[in-house]
């Protein structure tokens, strides 16, 4: 385990950053120098839960962010200050519904049942003007813009510095690319332990948010920021294997897709599941742009609008892109790094305990031909389905934790108030005359 202090004596950091990621995918950091932190490293650093979204009153005792110090990372654009993942903590016990202890709870019970879930995350976002209202190349203006090279080269400057710190930083990034909006940009690292992706996960997105600022730029993971482009999908590939890391227990050669039977299970799992899970992979209002919507100006969306799974074929849910993984297309840039793979974890532990089957698997253009499948479930249409598609779900709740569930569910339906209760133009378009 890393001692910060000393960590801190060798790199020349000033000062220490204990974060830790509410329910919403906030992130709360505490600044805290150096002088300071023997006593926080162990007590953690205070905070008032009711400032956070972590469905707290005011009147709660003080919450304590205890650092995991395996997690440390001196920040590569600002190396004063070092940035170091928390637990909250209150009164001696772990705070039920906060993320990262949500994700590690999982991660213990998979660990119990014998199973060590690797993933890998591909966060999509777009490079804006400081205003955030348009993509800030106005030459990036092709009707199909993937991998457009010149417009790559445009934004080499943040996309190279990006990549180059994780490469120090011992991620194994291996490729860079425009997606398929204008203004978007894909980056990838190595898959690794569900915990440790969704640490990087978070990371990933403070620094390329903090690097885009420094290039004048503003970064933005939202599910659907401009009407009528691609949106930002965080597909998550998933993997399970012996407890020792050494073998992949999803690979099976003699089976379909090279898929083996507990690759399966998990797979039936999320696909029973997945109606609820769209409450935590796709959490906003936004999000419902992004999934079950119309064609984008470069052709398909690229999202799913129903629960179906394939073999190498981009238009469903869940593709099996190779033997041995399967890829969950359904997550958006708003998805909270640690719930994203908690949910997948507890769904599919749920499909392993009971050998969930994930029925038959669909080989067509979804896109094209979807209103032939008439037997697999629709998408939620909107966040409020969404939401009660969890509450609905018993087996799920139970899975990811009744205290986590209820307080999520309380926090959703609060911010679902608030976003029916704003009033729109639409209102004022469509209603003034009637
Ligand atoms: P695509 O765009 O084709 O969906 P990417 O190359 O952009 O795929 O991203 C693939 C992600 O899947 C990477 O994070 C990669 O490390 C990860 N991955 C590859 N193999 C596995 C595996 N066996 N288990 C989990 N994740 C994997
Ligand atoms: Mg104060
Ligand atoms: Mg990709
Ligand atoms: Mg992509
Ligand atoms: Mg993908």
């Amino acid at each position: 385990m890393t001692d910060l202090a000393a960590f801190a004596r060798e790199k020349g950091v000033k000062y220490f950053m204990i974060s830790f990621t509410d329910l919403f995918g906030g992130q709360r950091a505490k600044l805290v120098p150096v002088q300071a932190i023997a006593d926080m490293a162990e007590e953690g650093a205070g905070f008032a839960g009711f400032a956070t979204w972590l469905d707290m009153t005011p009147a709660h005792p003080d919450m304590l962010a205890v650092p995991d110090p395996d997690t440390v990372i001196q920040l590569p654009w600002k190396p004063d200050v070092a940035w170091v993942a928390a637990n909250p903590v209150m009164e001696g016990a772990e705070v039920a519904q906060a993320p990262r202890n949500v994700l590690r709870k999982l991660v213990a019970e998979a660990t119990e049942a014998g199973y060590r879930v690797k993933t890998g995350v591909e966060a999509e976002f777009f490079l804006l003007t400081p205003e955030g209202t348009e993509i800030s190349d106005p030459a990036d203006t092709a009707e199909k813009p993937c991998y457009d090279q010149q417009a790559v080269m445009r934004r080499y400057d943040v996309i190279a510095e990006i990549c180059d710190y994780m490469l120090d930083l011992g991620w194994g990034p291996y490729q860079n690319d425009h997606e398929d909006a204008n203004g978007q940009f894909e980056m990838n690292w190595d898959f690794d332990d569900a915990l440790v992706t969704a640490d990087r996960h978070s990371f990933f997105k403070f620094m390329v948010k903090s690097v885009a600022e420094k290039h004048g730029l503003r970064a933005t993971f939202m599910p659907k920021p401009i009407a009528g482009l691609t949106g930002n999908g965080c597909h998550a590939h998933i993997s399970v294997w012996t407890p020792d890391g050494a073998t992949n227990a999803f690979a099976d050669d003699t089976m379909e897709l090279g898929l083996s039977e507990k690759g399966r299970n998990f797979l039936g799992g999320i696909m029973a599941h997945a109606t609820a899970m769209a409450a935590i992979t796709n959490p906003t209002v936004n999000s419902y742009k992004r999934i079950n919507a119309p064609r984008t100006t470069s052709g398909a969306t690229w999202a799913p609008n129903t629960v179906t799974w394939t073999g190498n074929n981009r238009t469903h849910m869940v593709r099996v892109p190779g033997p041995g993984r399967f890829e969950l297309r359904l997550p958006d840039g708003a998805a909270n790094p640690y719930l994203l793979q908690a949910a997948i974890i507890a769904a599919g532990l749920s499909g392993l305990q009971t050998q969930a089957d994930p029925g038959k698997r669909h080989d067509i253009d979804m896109y094209a031909e979807g209103h032939t499948v008439t037997d697999a479930p629709k998408l939620p249409l909107n966040l409020l389905d969404a939401i009660r598609a969890l509450d609905a779900d018993a087996t799920f709740k139970d899975a990811l934790g009744p205290e986590f569930a209820a307080s999520y569910i309380k926090m959703k339906h609060q911010e679902w108030d608030s976003f029916v209760s704003h009033f729109s133009e639409w209102e004022r378009e469509h209603t003034l005359d009637i």
